[in-house]
């Protein structure tokens, strides 16, 4: 029996969405101890969870299903952002809710607009949607007239990340407001919007095929636990109800997600001192010569390299247990992505980067 004759025939075509390592096994490569690793690759939150989100985590009730109506976490997250419950959905982080919405258009083609997450073109290819890359232009600002092209040629939804993942500007809101006329689905995933840049949200109430993605995984240190949520049209948000899975977010990322947004005041300081880390980390970095900093309003900032391979300088970072992600690509020739830490963080950076 040919077993392969059973799968669907483009399978072997798939690249495989390449994840970051395990602390653990990075480690050992390494061969550091875990807790001398600096880990500026994912842009997590090192500061981890509020004490009181670990609590609330802790008292989550495990035996119970979770419920498939999410009822007290979308009214916590409509008060959290300003809306009407009915305009929310979660989901297990904000690629379960990327993925729902690939599902719900089935489009032929979906546009992203690169460089940029690698999340939307891994789902697409999934679920049978042509990845359609549409470069940024050179100062990563949108290229309108050719996103405007792709939805022509067939695309169904467009991908636009604010700020963007890895460059870290945010939208214009004008720009958006215009592609919004467009005869498909915008889709503008603000996984980064706590740290800067101004949210898109207030758009929804204007456009019907307007969706903003937000996570709990940066801002509020819950990576690991996977939730997070859209905002958009009750109709839509119907729609993704009906057809995600019952018991998409579980009774741990529940309770963790209500308190984070309980807790907002005081995570709020923790993102100030993150945003403030990383204006420091962007100077102190650019002052080496070598590295020039794009501006960002995210975690992170990504720097041009000048001089020697990116790919070199990642190495020999990690090498020293300085974790970083480096970029040689054609639409991001020679660059690293930085994420932005607490003080000692950067602190170790700029020693291992010193040593090079
Ligand atoms: C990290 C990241 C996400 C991941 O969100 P999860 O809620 O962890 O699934 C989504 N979009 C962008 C642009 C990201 O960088």
């Amino acid at each position: 029996m040919d077993l392969r004759s059973l799968l669907r025939h483009d399978l072997e075509a798939l690249e495989e969405y390449v994840p970051v390592k395990p602390l653990d096994v990075l480690a050992a490569e390494i061969g550091l101890p875990v807790e001398r690793l600096v880990k500026l690759d994912a842009n997590e939150n090192l500061y981890g969870p509020h004490a009181e989100v670990l609590k609330a985590i802790q008292a989550a009730p495990f035996h119970i299903y979770p419920d498939p109506g999410q009822e007290a976490l979308r009214e916590a997250i409509a008060r959290f952002v300003g809306v009407d419950a009915e305009h929310v959905v979660a989901g297990t982080g904000a690629d379960d809710l990327i993925d729902l919405l690939i599902r719900l258009v089935m489009p032929k083609a979906v546009a992203i607009a690169t460089p940029t997450f690698g999340m939307y073109r891994f789902l697409a290819k999934i679920s049978r949607a042509t990845p359609v890359e549409v470069p940024r232009r050179p100062n990563f600002d949108l290229d309108v007239v050719a996103l405007r092209h792709a939805v022509h040629n067939g695309a169904g939804i467009v991908f636009l990340t604010s700020p963007n993942n890895p460059t870290g500007n945010p939208v214009n809101l004008a720009e958006l407001d215009a592609l919004c006329s467009l005869d498909a689905l915008i889709v503008v995933d603000e996984a980064y919007v706590e740290f800067g840049g101004q949210s898109v949200v207030p758009l929804i109430a204007k456009h019907p095929n307007l969706v903003v993605l937000r996570t709990f995984s940066k801002w509020a240190g819950l990576a690991g636990l996977r939730v997070g949520y859209s905002i958009s049209n009750p109709e839509l948000a119907r729609h993704m109800m009906s057809l995600k899975q019952p018991y998409n977010v579980n009774v741990a990322a529940d309770a963790g997600a209500r308190a984070a947004i309980a807790h907002w005041p005081e995570i709020s300081e923790t993102i100030a001192c993150i945003v403030a880390e990383r204006d420091r980390m962007a100077a102190k970095v650019a002052e080496l010569g070598w590295l020039t900093p794009f501006p960002s309003q995210a975690n992170f900032v990504l720097f041009a390299v000048e001089g020697r391979p990116a790919k070199d300088v990642a190495a020999a970072l990690r090498s020293r247990g300085v974790l970083v992600r480096y970029y040689d690509r054609p639409d991001l020739a020679n660059y690293i992505r930085i994420s932005a830490g607490r003080p000692e963080d950067t602190d170790a950076l700029l020693a291992a980067l010193q040593a090079l």
